[in-house]
């Protein structure tokens, strides 16, 4: 097993991309601690995934909420940054406290949750590794996602700079961005936005996909990607943006 008496904690990790990456590294030995804001989600996935497998309420926008968390648990080898919202965030007035809370969230919740995790590996002298999950449009522009994209972006920059200054440390930082992956948040808007009619004419239609899998992504296929870039065996990987995507991306 790649992760045997390993700590981990995953922000976001009663729902989507977080609860499948809890899952799975569960089943390679780590014990995993799942935080986020909503107890519900946090009860069940800890019910779900079993004894090494527990759980905190918490609002990554509060920095003294998770060192408090931090200062109840085993010293962590691993993190895995998932806690994020999407919201319209178009550039035009009237969208000002969408854009903040997004940015609140999305870059400030992982800005507090990496320092006070790296500064405690850097006190222990521990090492570990970050996974930071960012999305294609850190890299890629949608029409009325200007301030989630932005968000976004900011990570992309975060994990290469987190993996610069931590390297003395021997902390690697990495980032996932995801494509479309059926999660809650696909369902942001109402209906699950990867299975409406626009989705398929638009990505996956039969003749010339955008997206050349042809299909939105399970959250276990992302989870996959996360477990690659935290496994310590991958001691030479750090500052990279992994894209799960099908493709999307690489296509004109
Ligand atoms: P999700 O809604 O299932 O997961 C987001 C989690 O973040 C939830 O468990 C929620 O409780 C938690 N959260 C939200 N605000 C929080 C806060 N203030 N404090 C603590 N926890 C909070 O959706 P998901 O798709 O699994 O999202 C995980 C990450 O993946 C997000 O960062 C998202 O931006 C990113 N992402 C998702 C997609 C997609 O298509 N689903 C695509 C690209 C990137």
């Amino acid at each position: 097993m790649l992760l045997e008496n390993k700590q981990v904690l995953i922000t976001g990790g009663g729902s989507g991309i977080g609860r499948a990456a809890a899952r799975r590294f569960i089943e390679e030995g780590a014990s995993v601690h799942v935080v986020g804001n909503v107890a519900e989600a946090l009860i069940n996935t800890a019910a779900e995934l079993g004894e090494r497998c527990s759980w905190s309420e918490c609002d990554v926008t509060r920095p003294e909420q998770i060192a408090a968390i931090l200062d109840s648990l085993p010293p962590v080898d691993s993190l895995v940054c998932s806690a994020g919202i999407s919201r319209q965030t178009p550039l035009e007035p009237g969208s000002d406290d969408a854009w903040q809370t997004v940015t609140d969230v999305n870059q400030w919740g992982t800005v507090h949750t990496c320092r006070a995790v790296g500064q405690r590996m850097i006190a222990n002298k521990s090492g570990g590794s970050i996974v930071i999950i960012s999305s294609i449009l850190g890299s890629i522009a949608e029409a009325g996602s200007t301030g989630y994209a932005m968000t976004k972006a900011a990570l992309n920059q975060l994990t290469r700079q987190l993996a610069v200054e931590w390297a003395p440390h021997k902390i690697r930082v990495n980032a996932v961005a995801p494509g479309a992956i059926l999660t809650p948040m696909s369902f942001a808007l109402g209906d699950n936005e990867w299975e409406s009619e626009w989705f398929k004419r638009h990505f996956i239609a039969p003749d010339r996909p955008r997206i050349p899998l042809a299909r939105p992504g399970k959250p276990e296929e992302v989870a996959e990607a996360i477990l690659f870039l935290a496994n310590p065996l991958n001691s030479y990987c750090t500052g990279q943006i992994l894209t799960i995507d099908g493709g999307l991306t690489a296509k004109y």
